[in-house]
């Protein structure tokens, strides 16, 4: 915003990009959804909110993030030069807190006392989390069944920010069932409570207020390149619902490459193949196809029925089987590319560049990293790809080391039980903290 000649405005004609987008929502939202488009339109303009934000992204998420050149990676791949954008750094974790953090600060100039989100994989429910207790709102996180049995480290740390986590037992009791609930709550609340969707997706306005919020991704990284004399021949992100690339992207959107813009590129789970169920790859896979769901037009992986189908990916955050709508018109008009990576190719991702730049990318992220590693050599030496981190890979412990080092893990995990069976000192602390 403060960047002046950097904003650059894609927002949609009246909620839909092409014919993507729009608000296919019951009565009873539209107006939570038409007040949500007038007080967002309205701040936008408003000098003080702006200010505050700006602060709030400078001391508490800790902007601007670093753009950081990669030597090694950029030597041992042989062409262009690997930039990495270190939006893992940010407080949290990764870039979920920017679009929780300027949603919440709307929300409370709205005068809305309480705060309900969904999660899946528990990232935006912990970044949402986190903003309510910076900012004093009431939370609760809306999360399936399943999910919260398999992602506690997040659940822990969502009620150490003193959020409630509301377990959803509908369904296939993972994230499109939390998506539901939460929708429910809004309907039945809509003047206490706001709904922090968390991805650049669902019915109109959210796509544009995600995507405005995580573009300061993108205005930093034109920034920082036009200070260093950097010329980027490719940005690249990885995409579950699609809020981190369309933010990192933003800024380049209406230059296009026959005008010098960068390629654009945006990589799906690929998952273990390119089977059905076996991947979560809505614009390039087998299953790929053209629906309305929870709210919005766009692409799917749907069954001929038009019933979502299963997903499966290494990476929580990619697990998805929806895109935003405004991604699905970037990649139909051909502005932004689609590419997938393998789970494989992600896991080498990670080990590549926390080997050789001691940079420790989350599983989501390595997505992007692995189509930059195939992509070096077609760009020439003279110019940038710019990968977006989106996150930092601390997360994924759990993940990753009974792939990496199963055994030694597998015996972790028992010392780790049987030493809480027997831990006294852990049942003292626990009777005092009650105290
Ligand atoms: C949630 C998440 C993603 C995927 O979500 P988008 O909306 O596509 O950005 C990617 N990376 C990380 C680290 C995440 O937590």
């Amino acid at each position: 915003m403060e960047q002046g000649t950097n904003k650059i405005d894609t927002s949609s004609d009246k909620g839909f990009f092409d014919r993507f987008g729009g608000k296919y929502v019951a009565e009873v939202l539209r107006r939570p959804l038409d007040e949500l488009e007038q007080a967002f339109k309205t701040y936008m303009q408003d000098k003080s909110f702006l200010e505050e934000l700006e602060v709030i992204r400078r001391d508490y998420i800790g902007r601007e993030t670093p753009l950081y050149f990669a030597p090694t990676a950029t030597k041992l791949l042989g062409g262009a030069q690997i930039y990495i954008k270190m939006e893992g750094l940010a407080n949290t974790g990764a870039h979920k807190i920017n679009n929780a953090i300027g949603q919440c600060l709307l929300a409370k100039r709205m005068g809305k006392k309480r705060i309900i989100a969904e999660t899946g994989a528990g990232q935006h429910g912990l970044a949402t989390a986190a903003a309510c207790a910076k900012l004093g709102l009431e939370c609760t996180v809306y999360m399936g069944e399943v999910d919260v049995r398999r992602q506690q480290p997040n659940v822990a740390a969502m009620e150490l920010y003193g959020a409630k986590v509301h377990a959803v037992t509908s369904g296939s009791r993972t994230l499109k069932d939390a998506v539901n609930e939460a929708m429910r709550d809004w309907a039945a609340n809509p003047d206490s409570t706001h709904y922090v969707l968390g991805s650049a997706l669902g019915p109109a306005p959210f796509p544009d207020i995600v995507r405005t919020f995580q573009s300061v991704i993108g205005c930093e990284v034109k920034k920082q390149c036009a200070e260093r004399g950097i010329k980027i021949g490719a940005m690249v992100a990885c995409c579950g619902g699609g809020s981190n690339s369309i933010g990192f992207f933003e800024p380049f959107i209406n230059t296009s490459v026959k005008d010098g813009g960068p390629r654009l590129i945006a990589v799906e789970a690929g998952g273990i193949g390119p089977g059905i169920g076996e991947n979560a790859s809505r614009m390039t896979g087998n299953a790929s196809r053209e629906g309305i769901m929870q709210g919005y037009k766009s692409r799917f992986l749907l069954d001929e029925d038009g019933q979502s189908l299963p997903t499966r990916s290494i990476s929580a955050g990619l697990d998805y089987c929806g895109i935003g709508p405004q991604l699905a018109a970037l990649g139909a008009s051909g502005r932004v590319e689609f590419t997938s990576a393998l789970d494989k190719e992600a896991l080498d991702a990670v080990s590549f560049f926390a080997k050789n730049e001691g940079v420790l990318f989350a599983l989501e992220s390595s997505h992007a990293g692995a189509a930059a590693i195939k992509l070096a050599k077609e760009i020439p030496s003279d110019q940038a790809i710019v990968i977006n981190m989106s996150g930092r890979g601390d997360k994924d412990v759990f993940i990753t080391s009974p792939v990496f080092r199963p055994k030694e893990w597998i015996n972790f995990l028992h010392a780790e039980i049987e030493r809480l069976e027997n831990a006294k000192d852990i049942h003292e602390a626990k009777s005092m903290a009650a105290n």
